[in-house]
């Protein structure tokens, strides 16, 4: 019995991220609540929901100079980050804006809807979350310029790739992670987890899911 749990416990600490990660994120299963008390880390995907009604307490407006979209708010420590990272790049000629960045949980349930409508349920969950399973709704996401693949090609997505970490942000759903993130990839979803973090996930080239897997190891726990 204590070599089985011994073997158990082997297995759990030393398995590789896409072991750890063999139970895919691209479906809604096993779901759970969203861990608010992780902060600006809260891992929000299909298999962690945020509580009916979520809505963080400090969204402010994006500064109006880095806004085009009528969704405009972030968790105040996201909008300093973002309009910092937004007057950094204008430095180097790159103009970054916000197209939609907090979405309550209505407005999500709205946009999923109109997504099956026009893609059919499977094509519309590759690149549209359920309500309650939005990062949006989180107010620490924003949707830079864009929100087609050509962007990935653009002066502007390439300089994000170079440098939004340095402000806290990371590509969410890179390429080639689409079986652990649940996405296609999305070259203009960027994420606030601040510059720790996002520096150490740019630097291992991490998702989200890929660093609560790896910070869950090394403290012994799993995080999901
Ligand atoms: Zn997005």
């Amino acid at each position: 019995m204590k070599s089985f749990f011994l073997c158990f416990l082997i297995q759990v600490f030393f398995s590789s991220p896409d072991t750890w990660l063999q139970n895919r994120q691209d479906s809604y299963a096993d779901i759970a609540v969203a861990d608010t008390s992780l902060g600006i880390l809260i891992l929000v995907n299909k298999k962690n929901k945020l509580a009916q009604g979520y809505r963080p307490h400090d969204l402010v407006p994006i500064k109006d100079k880095y806004n085009r979209g009528i969704m405009n708010l972030l968790r105040s420590e996201a909008a300093a980050a973002f309009a910092a990272m937004c007057h950094r790049a204008e430095e180097d000629s790159i103009i970054l804006w916000n197209r939609s960045a907090y979405r309550s949980d209505t407005i999500q349930a709205g946009l999923f809807e109109n997504a099956v409508k026009r893609r059919g349920l499977k094509s519309a969950a590759r690149f549209s979350a359920r309500p309650g399973h939005s990062e949006h709704q989180t107010g620490l996401t924003v949707d830079i310029n864009s929100t087609h693949i050509s962007f990935r090609n653009s002066p502007e997505a390439a300089w994000l790739r170079q440098y939004a970490h340095l402000f806290g942000f990371i590509e969410r759903y890179p390429r080639k992670k689409e079986d652990i993130t649940g996405y296609e990839h999305e070259p203009w979803h960027y994420r606030y987890v601040g510059i720790t973090a996002a520096t150490y996930i740019h630097e291992n080239e991490l998702t989200l899911e890929e660093y609560h897997a790896t910070i869950g190891k090394q403290t012994g726990k799993t995080s999901r």
